[in-house]
């Protein structure tokens, strides 16, 4: 019998890492704004152009890297935020999988420029299809920029299969707007086809999320804040008269990653019960803290949907508190809505 089994080619995998991890440009939006984020950054600027299609590119000036780390940051499972599984239950980074930079290598053109503070000069490199066309010695500031241009260049189905403009920049903005208000903190701008779109400077989370969705936002607000032992909650819900037909403005952050949560959400929706017309959404921008080891989130190479040891808690703690707000900004009407 003859043996046929042969291990990938490395681009050939990095190419079907990449499906996973990179599905449209505001994945490599997302990938490139949360490395910024975990390199330390303070100052992160996002350029889009044509809906991300030919242009997306990230400058920060975080940590920046060394020529050897630069030349690593590309290979597959390379990384510098784990070293053991264990640390998977104690991560404070966004990425730990170390596969973004590989994934989006294998599809596009991408030309990083980094330099590290204690430096002289930095390091550029050019990657073409995983390939390494170009790497130089440059003058360049602390910090990292990597620009990804042409997506999907070698893969035409899935170039082809990209939407409008209109609806790739409402996923990128979508995208941005998630990691902003994560990070108040931090300052964001976003540039498409060289204006302006967002221009963040460093706030509060109040302050973030006014800028963010417009000044008529502010008087919407109703402060949650709560501390137990299992879980922290701070952040805002908007007023019940504000509700909308459409889902709009509904985020969870757990431990600063934005996340969903059919069953989260439900607990606001119980919270909100007999407030708010049935069909209608009551906004919110929630951070939940809770300790690492109680969650998992390497369910998902897009990590946005994490498993928790104790939902049932998380959702009553969740329902009591968010009532117990609207019930002390005079929200709640007297009558005891509770069955
Ligand atoms: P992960 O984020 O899961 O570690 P990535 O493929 O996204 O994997 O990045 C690989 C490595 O490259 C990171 O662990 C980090 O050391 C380095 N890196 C990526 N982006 C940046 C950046 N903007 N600044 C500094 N280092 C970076
Ligand atoms: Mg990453």
């Amino acid at each position: 019998m003859a043996d046929i089994i042969q291990l990938l080619p490395d681009h050939v995998a990095n190419q079907i890492a990449a499906g996973e991890v990179v599905q449209r440009p505001a994945s490599v939006v997302k990938e490139l704004l949360e490395n910024a984020i975990d390199a330390k950054a303070e100052t992160i600027k996002l350029l889009v152009k044509d809906a991300g299609k030919t242009l997306v590119q990230v400058i920060d000036d975080g940590v920046g890297m060394s020529v050897t780390d630069a030349r690593l940051s590309f290979e597959r499972h390379a990384t510098s935020k784990i070293r053991s599984a264990e640390d998977l239950f104690q991560l404070n980074t966004k990425g730990f999988r170390g596969e973004a930079l590989a994934s989006i290598a294998a599809i596009a053109h991408v030309e990083l420029k980094t330099k590290q503070e204690q430096d002289e000069v930095g390091t550029a490199i050019t990657i073409e299809g995983s390939e390494v066309v170009a790497q130089d010695i440059i003058v360049t500031p602390t910090g990292t920029s990597i620009a990804v241009k042409h997506l999907f260049f070698n893969i035409p189905a899935r170039r082809n299969f990209l939407k409008s403009n209109t609806v790739e920049t409402r996923h990128i903005i979508d995208e941005f707007q998630r990691v902003a208000l994560a990070h108040p903190s931090i300052s964001f701008v976003m540039y498409h086809n060289g204006s302006e779109v967002f221009n963040l400077p460093q706030s509060n989370y109040r302050q973030r999320i006014v800028n963010i969705f417009g000044p008529k936002t502010n008087e919407k607000l109703v402060p949650v804040n709560e501390d137990t032992d299992v879980l922290k909650i701070s952040g805002f819900v908007g007023k019940p008269e504000y509700a909308k037909k459409s889902r709009g403005e509904q985020f969870f952050f757990v431990n600063h990653r934005f996340i969903k949560s059919a069953y989260l959400n439900h607990a606001i929706t119980a919270a909100f019960e007999g407030l708010i017309k049935d069909g209608t959404h009551a906004s919110y921008f929630l951070n939940l803290e809770v300790n690492p080891q109680t969650i998992d989130i390497n369910i998902h190479p897009t990590k946005t949907e994490i498993k928790f040891d104790d939902e049932h808690t998380l959702y009553a703690i969740l329902r009591a508190s968010v009532k117990h707000s609207l019930g002390q900004f005079n929200i709640a009407p007297v009558l005891d809505f509770d069955r």
